[in-house]
């Protein structure tokens, strides 16, 4: 067990660090991902289960991280990991970001359940 001294940020909270850039920063900012059936997928909502990695939400960080290898290694696998649902979750958010494509319009709509009468 090897006590790591220094690292200023932990005074904030718990931070995570980007597989694709290496920087260290708040889980807020990073997209989880886990891996499921061999595939690394994001997990959005945070609650899969099993070994998670950090990744900004940028395909530059995706890139990087394909590049390094740093996946198999995040996950402690042995060979590669497709990563394609990454990718697609990736540049969905990304266009999103920068206004080129549309946000998920409708799907936040104010509930009005229908109850449906006896
Ligand atoms: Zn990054």
């Amino acid at each position: 067990m090897v006590q790591r001294r220094g690292s200023d940020l932990t005074h904030h909270g718990p931070v995570r660090t980007c597989i694709g850039c290496r920087a260290r920063t708040l889980p807020s900012e990073l997209l989880r991902v886990v891996v499921v059936d061999g595939a690394v997928v994001p997990d959005t909502r945070r609650r899969l289960p099993g070994r998670g990695a950090w990744l900004h939400p940028d395909p530059d960080c995706l890139r990087n991280a394909e590049k390094r290898r740093a996946f198999p290694r995040a996950f402690r696998v042995q060979g590669s990991l497709d990563v394609e649902r990454v990718r697609g979750h990736l540049e969905r958010c990304w266009e999103v970001g920068r206004g080129i494509a549309p946000g998920p319009a409708g799907s936040k709509e104010a509930g009005r359940p229908v109850m449906s009468q006896p």
